[in-house]
């Protein structure tokens, strides 16, 4: 078999292309082009875009103090409604949201740019360190939060405004969740995500305890008999595997620990990236682990999904940008196996697919694409251990319209509960939501589930 190259190797380009690759994908609007975009906006008394966003913020009032010259007052509006506006206003995919809906979201023109102008109100207040917030009189009462990501920060923000003491646990070293972890590189730069947890962290009122795993370190009756009321923000832990022949060849790794690999690396020229890449899988971790990987100076980055474009979960703009950056998109091609050569992964083995009366069914006809690396993004699963008498649905955890799981005094949002659309801003809703109704639960006086030991 034909092979080129070096295989997989760190240091493929030089400081100042890394610098450039991994730079800023949106730069923020500067003054003057944030009051030209701000002007587009109709201030639609009904605005659809407040529908779209899954936080409800008050987009036709928070555009309006942009235009008004008070963008301090612009990001009290959004963190109102969205503690985590800031990382949000850079990772939503607007396309299918807030900017979806505006109404001069026509073939003749383009929408409001509701993202970034949102980033400019948010950098501007989080830059002169504006803190809008301050903790109401000590309520007495203690909240555990589990989960440090976008649904647990949220969460414990909005416990901590009502008076609560909260203690969040999170099994890794950082906080963030996949903010730290695992948003592309160039969409958070500057190390944006730890700036945004300094800053809900500001509010007071909240411990952080690192290395804690729930189901490792303490289970979940531990926290009910210590705390009045639970949150779990857990996300989803595990990865689906492949199922084919040479998955666990040197050289196929999951496109998640490869993102967070490299959002962890001090040096971009440390991480190692093959020559010809395949990333497998349709979604936004296809998409993002394909740039990054092209980024790093992949010759050919090859993503191959078993539908058709159509079906993609990566958004058009997310597609596009990938076909931008040198990355070929192949649908209709399921994995069938990994070939090696002298031990490494040196091609992958596909086959056609095509729907039969709307059932994904293989064609026999094969083909080999030469790889040296291959990259797992076929979807994560949710890790139940610890969890106990959870009710779970189709996987996940089941909660109600208030985030309340089926375990009295127990709540839960975010990628973890079931029914969501994996996106950070939901995650956000979610967590901010739980913790209203645990307030509400709590203001009532309501007895925590099991009794304190
Ligand atoms: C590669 C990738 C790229 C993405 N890009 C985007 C994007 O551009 N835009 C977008 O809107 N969404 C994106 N998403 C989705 C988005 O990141 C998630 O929807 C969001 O982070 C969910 O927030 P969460 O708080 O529910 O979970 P997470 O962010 O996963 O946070 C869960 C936290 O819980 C901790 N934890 C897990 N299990 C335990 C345990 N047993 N004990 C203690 N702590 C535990 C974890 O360490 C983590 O800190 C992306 C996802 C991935 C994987
Ligand atoms: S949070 Fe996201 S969806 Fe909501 S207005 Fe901001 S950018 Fe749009």
């Amino acid at each position: 078999m034909e092979r080129l190259g070096t295989g997989i190797r760190a240091g493929r380009l030089s400081p100042a292309e890394y610098e450039s690759n991994f730079s800023d994908l949106h730069p923020r609007l500067d003054k003057h082009e944030a009051l030209v975009a701000a002007d587009r906006c109709y201030f639609c008394y009904d605005a659809p875009c407040m529908t779209a966003c899954p936080t409800s913020i008050d987009i036709p009032l928070f555009i309006r103090q942009i235009a008004t010259g008070n963008p301090i007052g612009s990001a009290k509006t959004i963190f109102d409604q969205n503690i985590l506006g800031g990382m949000c206003a850079r990772v939503c995919p607007t396309e299918d949201l807030c900017e979806q809906a505006c109404v001069r979201n026509t073939a003749e023109e383009r929408p409001v740019e509701i993202g970034r102008l949102q980033r400019y109100a948010t950098d501007t207040a989080m830059e002169a360190d504006r803190q809008f917030y301050s903790r109401a009189a000590s309520s007495g009462k203690k909240v555990a939060v589990v989960g440090a990501g976008p649904a647990g920060l949220a969460a414990a923000h909005r416990l901590a405004v009502k008076g609560h003491d909260v203690v969040i646990y999170d099994g890794k070293a950082k906080s963030g969740g996949l903010n730290e972890y695992g948003i592309a590189t160039y969409k958070a730069v500057d190390d944006f995500a730890q700036k945004e947890v300094d800053y809900v962290l500001a509010i007071g009122g909240i411990e952080v305890r690192h290395d804690q795993l729930l189901g490792r370190d303490f289970s979940l009756a531990d926290l009910q008999s210590q705390y009045d009321a639970v949150f779990l923000g857990i996300g989803l832990a595990g990865v689906n595997a492949l199922r084919v022949e040479g998955e666990n060849l040197a050289g196929v790794d999951d496109a998640v620990d490869f993102i967070a690999g490299l959002r962890q690396a001090t040096d971009k020229g440390d991480v190692a990236i093959g020559r010809r890449v395949v990333v497998l899988g349709g979604g936004m971790t296809a998409i993002d682990a394909a740039v990054q990987a092209k980024l790093l100076g992949a010759e050919e980055v090859t993503i191959c999904y078993r539908r058709g474009k159509e079906h993609m979960n990566a958004s058009e703009f997310e597609q596009d940008l990938a076909t931008s950056k040198g990355v070929i998109i192949r649908h209709w091609l399921a994995p069938k196996s990994i070939l090696a050569q002298d031990g490494k992964v040196a091609a992958i083995e596909v086959e056609y697919t095509k729907l039969v009366d709307g059932r994904l069914s293989t064609t026999g006809e094969t083909g080999v694409i030469a790889a040296d690396q291959v990259f797992k993004a076929i979807g994560q699963t949710f890790d139940a251990s610890g969890l106990g008498a959870l009710r779970m649905e189709s996987g996940r955890i089941a909660i109600d319209a208030d985030g309340k799981t089926s375990l009295d005094g127990v709540w839960a949002g975010g990628d973890c509960v079931v029914g969501g659309d994996d996106l950070t801003v939901s995650a956000v809703a979610q967590g901010r939501d739980a913790a209203e109704s645990i307030n509400r639960m709590l203001a009532a006086g309501a007895q925590p589930a099991v009794a304190v030991a």
